[in-house]
């Protein structure tokens, strides 16, 4: 049989029963038996529900569980529940069924102070099957098992005590639908020889989610970073590393401290007085009173470091010249897309393919990113060197 030829799809999993009234525990003792005599389960499913609008750690409100036959909301701002929930997330036996998880497993990992083991992603496993890229919850419930569900919670105080009926409700309804559109999904990419691919993305996800991320690397991540060098991107490092610090000590969002665009205007003329500070884009007068003499500090500290201090300059964006091979990478994409039944960017991403080029501008070879490296390589991998190697040769040998 050809390993490409789509199975008729499987029935759709049957609607579960709901309405059915969730269990609010608020006990750690409970939350323990509970836990143990779960462990034995082939799965449990994990959803939470947390804020992250004014604060730089997300806050933890709920954390909903389908375990069995049972429906239950745990309530983490109790003393004691992270170490009861602990056991549970760190068993490496147990899968975890999340949807959309990345998110969920930083909080949790933060919350339990371990990484979350063996998770079963349903997006992604979605995205594997063909059903959509980036599939909302609610979208797969309803295309899956027939039922639309309420969204009118999702902004509502997931810190407030008692939590409303209709909160419980609609926090329940996040994990009641999860376990069998985690049968119907693993059996349907079982039948499509897709599994291992699943593995390695859920596993990816885990290893992403325990990532703490070092202050002296967020530079990497401020816009236009790599248009500064020399010194004015030693600045830019010791700025955006300071601003990580404070972030993380005050608990505020990065941007509160300051916007990207004031990291890198300061890195850039790197002012030596609270009057040149007054000029800096998007600094409002509150932040210089506040942080101005940090930020002189900061600033002195990079004017007078040694020579060595100063980081390799970062991957310039490839120029016009890869216009022509970007196009051809891309409708390859977009081929071996449409031939497996996948939205594209399961396939690479746009940043892949900007990886690959910046990398041949910036450093004559070609190198593809991580993420093409493993169960992608010989899917499409291996077609984009050898597309790239055609064109560039054809097309762009004059640049
Ligand atoms: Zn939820």
């Amino acid at each position: 049989m050809n390993e490409l030829h789509l199975p008729t799809v499987s029935a759709a999993p049957q609607r579960n029963k709901i309405g059915q009234r969730p269990d609010l525990v608020e006990q750690p003792d409970q939350l323990a038996d509970m836990v143990s005599s779960w462990r034995e389960l082939d799965f449990v499913c994990i959803d939470t529900e947390f804020m992250r609008s004014d604060t730089y750690f997300a806050e933890l409100g709920l954390v909903q569980l389908s375990a069995g036959q049972n429906i239950v909301l745990v309530d983490p701002l109790v003393p004691g529940m992270n170490e009861a929930l602990r056991p549970l997330l760190c068993d490496f036996e147990l899968p975890k069924v999340l949807h959309a998880g990345s998110e969920d497993l930083q909080i949790l990992a933060q919350y339990c102070g371990a990484p979350v083991n063996n998770v079963y992603d349903t997006q992604l496993a979605a995205a594997l099957a063909g059903l959509g890229f980036s599939l909302a919850y609610g979208k797969l419930v309803a295309q899956l098992c027939q039922v639309e569900l309420d969204k009118g919670q999702t902004r509502s105080d997931w810190k407030q005590r008692p939590l409303t009926d209709k909160q419980l409700q609609y926090a329940a309804d996040d994990v009641i639908y999860l376990p069998e559109i985690y049968h119907y999904l693993d059996s349907r990419l079982t039948e499509l020889g897709r599994s291992d691919w699943m593995r390695a993305e859920c596993r990816n996800l885990v290893d992403n989610a325990s990532i703490t991320a070092e202050p002296e690397q967020a530079f990497n991540r401020v816009s236009r970073a790599w248009q500064l060098k020399g010194r004015s991107l030693l600045c830019l490092q010791r700025l955006a590393a300071w601003r990580e610090r404070t972030a993380i000590a005050r608990n505020r969002p990065r941007s509160w401290i300051l916007k990207d665009k004031s990291l890198w205007q300061l890195a850039e003329r790197m002012p030596a007085s609270e009057d040149e500070l007054s000029t800096i884009d998007e600094m409002s007068p509150g932040q210089i009173r506040r942080y101005g003499k940090d930020l002189l500090d900061v600033v002195a500290e990079a004017v007078q470091a040694a020579q060595q201090d100063i980081p390799d300059r970062l991957t310039e964006p490839a120029g016009k010249s890869y216009s022509q091979v970007s196009k051809k990478l891309r409708a390859r994409v977009q081929a071996t897309a449409k031939r497996l039944e996948l939205a594209p960017e399961m396939l690479a991403r746009k940043k892949d393919i900007d990886f690959m080029l910046a990398t041949h501008a910036n450093t004559g070879s070609l190198d593809l990113p991580v993420a093409l490296k493993g169960w992608r390589y010989p899917v499409i991998g291996e077609a984009l060197l050898d597309e790239f190697a055609r064109h560039h040769s054809n097309n762009d040998s004059e640049n």
